[in-house]
């Protein structure tokens, strides 16, 4: 059926695009949104007056600087708005976490892996602390939102390369996690993506790299080192989301055995294992990013050991692989 395009309908289809923009803290008052979007002053107020009325944000109309002046009407999310789970396997164990608009975290909570860490195993364990977080959370849980250390294949959402995990070739991860939900008491949408992939479209939009317009983001948690890039706000995935595997470059041919096959892969010269073994330390598999911090701070209070000795440096970042 066709339509016309009156202003309510412009202004429906402008409240994903407008709470976006609220939610990256791109659009903290009405007057920038209504710059942002391109819309009247009109349309704006019934964009932000719609979005308070679905409990999404919050408008403050008083003025800035006290009871005199124009109100400025300052926007915010609604703390009280709705979740979705952020889970994150890795290869050392999982962390399940409540995420509210804005990005706001609930505590995260890390776990370690199953016995045997089957694909079926690891999920359901990720979907059972789901399941008890959104049942002691009041607010609406809309979404299942998963990081998986593996290039994932789109639009399937297999995985390519569990390298760590040792799933077999092709698992299909979506559809075994919607599988899970389901069984879990979660009937949810979900979705499934690379860690480094999700990892950097989160500093992108909150954290590092904010307000950039290209991100070349390197990171390393526990095991491997992820690469991911953002180009005009969009990830750069390539045809089938398997674009820039930056772990698997050859730093050093005559290097250590990669578990992809290959030898002196970046993955293994400049992981924290690598790190780890060159500052003289044991691997934890429970601890190790606390055990990179602390390298870090030895490394910084003059301990030999701990010190950069090479040109080539381990510049990962433990915390920014949660995201
Ligand atoms: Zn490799």
């Amino acid at each position: 059926m066709q339509r016309t395009q009156t202003s309510p309908d412009r202004g429906r289809a402008a409240l994903g695009p407008a709470l976006a923009l609220i939610h990256a803290g791109s659009a903290p008052t009405r007057s920038v949104l209504t710059g942002a979007l391109g819309v009247t002053r009109a349309t704006a107020g019934a964009i932000t007056g719609e979005l308070e009325a679905l409990r999404l944000i919050t408008v403050d109309a008083r003025p800035a600087g006290g009871t005199r002046g124009r109100p400025s009407h300052r926007l915010a999310v609604d703390p009280s708005g709705p979740v979705v789970v952020a889970a994150q396997i890795h290869a050392d164990g999982l962390t399940v976490a409540l995420a509210g608009l804005g990005g706001r975290l609930s505590a995260p909570v890390d776990l370690p892996l199953p016995r045997q860490p089957t694909p079926a195993r690891v999920l359901r364990a990720v979907v059972d602390e789901a399941a008890r977080q959104v049942a002691a959370d009041p607010r609406r849980c809309v979404g299942i939102g998963l990081a998986v250390p593996t290039p994932v294949a789109m639009p399937e959402r297999t995985a390519v390369a569990a390298m760590y995990l040792s799933w077999p070739l092709g698992t299909r991860v979506g559809e075994l996690l919607r599988q899970a939900a389901t069984d879990g008491g979660l009937p949810l949408p979900v979705d499934v993506a690379n860690d480094a992939n999700l990892a950097a479209l989160a500093e992108y939009r909150h954290g590092a790299g904010r307000g950039a317009r290209h991100l070349l983001y390197v990171t390393s948690g526990h095991r491997g080192v992820g690469g991911a890039l953002v180009v005009d706000g969009k990830l750069h995935t390539g045809s089938t989301g398997l674009a820039l595997e930056v772990g698997q470059l050859t730093v050093d041919p005559e290097g250590r055995r990669c578990p992809c096959g290959s030898r002196g892969c970046l993955d293994v010269e400049a992981d924290p294992h690598a790190l780890l073994a060159a500052a003289g330390r044991e691997a934890d598999r429970r601890a190790i990013p606390e055990q990179v911090r602390e390298v870090f701070a030895a490394a910084q209070a003059g301990d030999p050991r701990a010190a950069p000795r090479s040109t080539m440096w381990w510049t990962g970042s433990a915390s920014a692989s949660r995201a």
